[in-house]
């Protein structure tokens, strides 16, 4: 059998036949016939300027194959092929097994949902895998600010600019950050995950830009490089990644979001997206932050800013005051938690420290029993219908 190989295919049944992304490959990779537009795997060199032009999505299709299949037999098919079974040891090829690792570690990430995590009914479709750990995007960085007062607790936002490499993401998503060098074998340095702080639109809107929110560990060595960026520096970046953990676009729908330190991150993200598309008209959202102190606690101050309306707040602090953790809170405010766990319309979001997840669920196993709901059952049906999303670390 020949090595496997990543396949870009067009998905027959979604593809408009509009022949934009035929127009768009530098390489004449796409082609078409009566029935089907095709990509041609001699041809194609993975550019991805197909992309972001498709207008479904169809062109975001990828198999790994130990044959690539040829532009005649695309042209036959009337639905994609299902990804073959080429066995684990014979589908590792190199890089893409990192990549694959990269996938495993978010979804590691969200195995606190207590099942297989769905995307919202109404999410749009994500774009995944588009820079590989073999072929990177290169940002450059357009600024790094501090946004803690903390001297012993440097949270930075850092906000890159992708020029004209496309780099379409949606809120929720996270791209790897390859920090230079190589470790202590002379293997460069495997990427490390960070939750896109920005909406899709970028930080600043239409300019191709995303925003990361990132702690410097003390011994971190992606997290010390990240936070020492200057401007103008670039950096190698792969994905985006993450499938499920998006928001639902449907304006009626109410979020309730849970997060510990930079795991707010993503829900800065769904904030600004509805702060630019439907503001305090949506179904609102409303938000559990737990940081250590006000001083430690990331957008501290532009939070302050964002009105009631669009979204409810409750700062949590542990190291400040009578020490209260997100989980405490929640239970405080039980007749509001409980009165959205009621509501169809309620998406739940949690997001930050892995240690939160005990908590969290004990808080709403009581808050669900004193409206007579059996917390595991509600929580495992809201995650059928993704409505229930889990990213921690
Ligand atoms: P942190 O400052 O260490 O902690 C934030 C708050 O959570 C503190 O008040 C902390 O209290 C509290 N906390 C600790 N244990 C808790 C528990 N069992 N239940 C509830 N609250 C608890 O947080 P951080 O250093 O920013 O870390 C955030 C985590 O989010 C990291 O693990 C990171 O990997 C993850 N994350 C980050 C991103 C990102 O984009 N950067 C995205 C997703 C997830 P005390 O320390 O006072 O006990």
């Amino acid at each position: 059998m020949n090595k496997p190989i990543k396949q870009h295919l067009i998905d027959p049944e979604i593809c408009i036949r509009c022949y934009t992304c035929e127009m768009t490959c530098p390489v004449e990779a796409i082609v078409h016939n009566d029935d089907n537009v095709v990509v041609d795997a001699d041809k194609c060199n993975f550019c991805m300027d197909c992309i972001p032009v498709c207008p479904t999505g169809s062109i975001d299709e990828w198999r790994v194959v130990a044959e690539p299949y040829s532009v005649d037999e695309q042209f036959d098919w009337m639905e994609l092929p299902e990804q073959q079974d080429l066995g684990a040891s014979e589908a590792d090829t190199g890089m893409e097994a990192l990549d694959d690792a990269m996938a495993q570690l978010l979804a590691d990430a969200h195995k606190g949902a207590g099942g297989k995590a769905k995307a919202p009914a109404t999410a749009a479709k994500p774009s995944i895998n588009m820079h590989t750990l073999g072929k990177p995007a290169t940002a450059k960085v357009q600024g790094n600010y501090r946004l803690t007062n903390d001297p012993a607790h440097d949270v930075r936002h850092i906000i890159l600019d992708f020029g004209g490499t496309p780099m379409p993401v949606l809120e929720g998503q996270s791209i790897g950050v390859i920090p230079p060098g190589t470790d202590e074998n002379g293997n460069p340095h495997l990427p490390r995950l960070y939750s896109i702080s920005s909406p899709r639109d970028g930080e600043r809107p239409n300019y191709n830009n995303l925003s990361l929110t990132v702690k410097r560990e003390e011994m971190g060595l992606c997290s010390n490089y990240v936070c020492d960026l200057k401007q103008g520096d670039e950096v190698q970046v792969t994905g985006p990644f993450g499938a499920t953990f998006l928001m639902p676009d449907d304006p009626e729908a109410r979020l309730l979001m849970i997060c510990t330190g930079t795991g707010s991150a993503p829900m800065r993200a769904f904030t600004m997206r509805r702060q630019r598309t439907t503001g305090g008209k949506s179904g609102g959202m409303t938000m559990f932050f737990g940081a250590r102190t006000e001083k430690s606690l990331p957008y501290f101050g532009p939070l302050k800013k964002v009105p009631t309306s669009l979204l409810d707040q409750h700062l949590v602090y542990s190291r400040e005051g009578t020490k209260q953790y997100v989980q405490d809170v929640m239970r405080e405010e039980e007749d509001k938690v409980a009165e959205l766990l009621n509501d169809p319309k309620t998406h739940i979001y949690i997001c930050g420290l892995r240690g939160m997840e005990e908590g969290v669920e004990l808080a709403f196993t009581n808050i669900a029993e004193s409206i007579g709901q059996q917390w595991t059952a509600l929580r495992d049906a809201m995650r059928e219908e993704g409505r229930y999303h889990v990213e921690t670390y």
